[in-house]
């Protein structure tokens, strides 16, 4: 049976069903799951991250991390966590270029959140010769300093839609006409989570919720506060969210997200001010372009150095891959980044202003 006939059968069972659980199911189905089937990642997947672009993006990570760490008086143990860590490629870069720290690496314990039991055994081939430890849920992070990266992880939490109509709201659901999954609105509501909303909307106007978002980041920002440490995000997305973001993508083109289930990978913009709303009592930088903020790192630098021991079509797929993860009119300005420490501490390199 297809996960399209196993939602079919569902939803003729128990009537239409929410977004978030067909993005959910979607993307980990024990056996359809786009994730836990497949590694859709790089050229020959369906769409290409930045540490698939060029490893320079995860060792400036690597080396923003060691900096905090020694800014925070180099804890003798600390979580290097990382939440989605797909291929493993970014810890794999990070974790070579902060081997050039003296002491970051022996007190390091990497721990990586990852729901796909396919990708969990590609990480730890990446990671080959290290000793990464696999946790379920963001509260089984160990109670101590907590470095954390997390690209491109926040826009696969599924969400929910609802388009206002009065002072009440209509939840989108996934629904069967004949054999196909199409779109319907559900019946009007109150909805006390989204009150605030009213002010900024009008009938008709479509917002999106992820819920899953704030507890992880309310859990790691308490690990952070407590014991110390800092995180990098990286997303696309917006200040607040208006309009339909869902986006399904296979073989690098967008296709309509109810048509293949299980084989497009399913994201939405992630809604930043959300974020930024859960990680009080650390204090968060400034939402900064991914391309200014890996300036500001010195990619640019970097980027020479490397050059200079490449030749022929290597050094030209180097140069694209410099712009494309810094250029405003690709990832540069396309991607944010926002970073977190406790209050009181100093800000992650690159992010200060
Ligand atoms: N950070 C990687 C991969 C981004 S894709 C990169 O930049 O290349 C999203 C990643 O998050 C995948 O590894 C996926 O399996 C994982 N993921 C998605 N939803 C998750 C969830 N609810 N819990 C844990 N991991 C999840």
């Amino acid at each position: 049976m297809s996960l399209r006939d196993i939602l079919i059968s569902q939803i003729h069972a128990q009537g239409p069903m929410r977004l978030d659980d067909y993005m959910s199911t979607c993307l980990l189905h024990p056996q359809h799951g786009y994730y836990t089937t497949r590694t859709p990642f790089g050229a020959a997947g369906d769409f290409i991250t930045a540490p698939e672009i060029s490893q320079m993006f995860g060792e400036l990570i690597g080396l923003a991390l060691a900096q905090a760490w020694l800014d925070q008086g180099a804890p003798a143990r600390f979580t290097l966590a990382e939440l989605g860590p797909g291929r493993g490629t970014l810890m794999a870069d990070a974790l070579r270029a902060g081997s050039r720290v003296a002491g970051f690496l022996e007190a390091a314990q990497i721990t990586l959140l990852e729901a796909s039991p396919a990708l969990r055994a590609v990480q730890a081939q990446t990671l080959t010769g290290q000793t990464p430890r696999w946790i379920d849920s963001i509260s089984d992070l160990p109670e101590q300093p907590t470095y954390l990266i997390a690209n491109e992880f926040f826009d696969a939490l599924p969400i929910r839609q609802f388009v206002r109509d009065g002072a009440r709201w209509r939840e989108r659901q996934v629904g069967v006409e004949g054999d196909a999954l199409v779109f319907g609105l559900g019946p009007a509501q109150p909805q006390p989570a989204l009150a605030h909303r009213l002010e900024d909307t009008k009938d008709g106007d479509l917002i999106e919720d992820c819920a899953a978002a704030a507890p992880i980041l309310t859990t790691l920002c308490a690990r952070i506060q407590a014991h110390g440490g800092a995180a990098l995000v990286f997303d696309y997305g917006d200040w607040r969210t208006l309009g339909d973001t869902l986006q399904a993508v296979q073989n690098h083109a967008p296709v309509d997200p109810l048509a293949t289930p299980g084989h497009a990978d399913l994201t939405a913009h992630v809604d930043f001010e959300a974020l930024l709303d859960a990680v009080a009592p650390c204090t968060p930088s400034r939402i900064t372009p991914q391309g200014v903020f890996l300036e500001r790192l010195g990619i640019t630098a970097r980027a020479q150095a490397l050059a200079k021991t490449l030749g022929g079509p290597t050094l030209k797929a180097h140069i694209t891959a410099h712009r494309r993860l810094t250029h405003p009119q690709e990832m540069g300005n396309l991607f944010k980044t926002f970073g977190i420490v406790p209050g009181g501490a100093p800000m992650l390199p690159g992010l200060e202003i």
